[in-house]
């Protein structure tokens, strides 16, 4: 969880003494391993969901949907919601509180095993011109794993809602030059627009958090060019290599983690001397551009 300071009880709202009792009849109890600090703010679930510019043909996939807090408002806007969620004992609860909903699916499934690609398929072969979306309030350590995993399976979503703590939020909107720029706001930016929308403070969660949360929109770029040809996780999994050692070069840290093929190695010098890059860049140095420029340009021909 958002480093919980304890339930926090104060001031119940009808919202959340409806979850308390739902929770209490299914024998609920949020499980701290697995994130789960539900949100109980329905008008801020709105204003996330609205975010989300899914239409009335469009498929939203929800990771880690709790007790269905998104997912409700999600539904009213998108023609399906495919929503996957890891812990079995609030699948009851999801399907009670979704009870009228018939365009939601809900899958129980840890995201990162789930065969999305094999979901998918059928569901494309009857919507070819539909659009993909994907929302999710999840502990940001999972965070990457998610969306490698969606890269591989979606190729590139029209856009990406995460609920997550602020600091995280931070991390995935920021650019070179900041500390917080790192692999996520290197790889995303290449492909989408990202902003911060707004703060949800602690109070809006059961349990609260001990942090302020924040809620990160991306959208994909109309120019995105330079990333023609580019696998979005690919992209990522280099940008992981490059962030790996932030005090070493560039160079040094993709060497050291393995990512480069000999006949890369051999080809980096070049390829950052035609970027008009130092050899002794570091990975907080290079926009996301450069990134796309530096992955064609070890990736040539391959
Ligand atoms: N979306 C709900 C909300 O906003 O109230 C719940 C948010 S809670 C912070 C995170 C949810 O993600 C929990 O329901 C948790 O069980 C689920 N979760 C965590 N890891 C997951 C995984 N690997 N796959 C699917 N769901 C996961």
């Amino acid at each position: 969880m958002r480093g919980d300071s304890g339930s926090g009880e104060t001031g119940r709202s009808p919202e959340r003494a409806a979850a308390i009792e739902r929770m209490d009849r299914h024998g609920i109890r949020p499980n701290r391993r697995l994130g789960q600090n539900f949100l109980m703010d329905a008008s801020t679930a709105d204003r996330i969901a609205a975010l989300c510019p899914a239409g009335s043909e469009d498929l939203v996939i929800e990771i880690g949907p709790g007790m269905g807090a998104l997912t409700l408002p999600l539904s009213r806007r998108a023609g399906q919601v495919l929503a996957v969620e890891i812990d079995r004992g609030l699948i009851p609860i999801l399907r009670e509180v979704l009870e009228d909903r018939t365009n939601v699916t809900v899958e129980r499934a840890d995201f990162l095993r789930f065969d999305l690609s094999g979901w998918l398929e059928p569901w494309r072969a009857e919507h070819p011109d539909a659009q993909i979306h994907v929302a999710a309030n999840v502990p940001y350590y999972i965070t990457t794993p998610i969306l490698r995993h969606v890269f591989s399976s979606v190729t590139l979503p029209r856009s990406l809602v995460f609920l997550v703590q602020k600091e995280a939020a931070a991390r995935l909107v920021a650019g070179p030059g900041s500390g917080a720029y790192g692999p996520l706001g290197a790889s995303l930016g290449v492909f989408y627009i990202l902003k911060t929308c707004f703060r949800v403070p602690p109070h809006a969660f059961l349990p609260q958090p001990g942090v302020d949360s924040a809620v990160v929109q991306a959208v994909l770029r109309e120019d995105r060019e330079t990333a023609d040809g580019i696998p979005p996780e690919a992209l990522l999994s280099m940008a992981d290599a490059a962030f790996s050692h932030r005090r070493k070069r560039l160079a040094n840290s993709l060497e050291a983690s393995g990512w480069l093929e000999p006949d890369q190695k051999a080809a980096l010098p070049g390829v950052l001397r035609r970027m008009g890059l130092d050899e002794k860049v570091r990975a907080e140095e290079l926009s996301p551009e450069q990134y796309a420029v530096l992955y064609h340009g070890l990736t040539a021909g391959k």
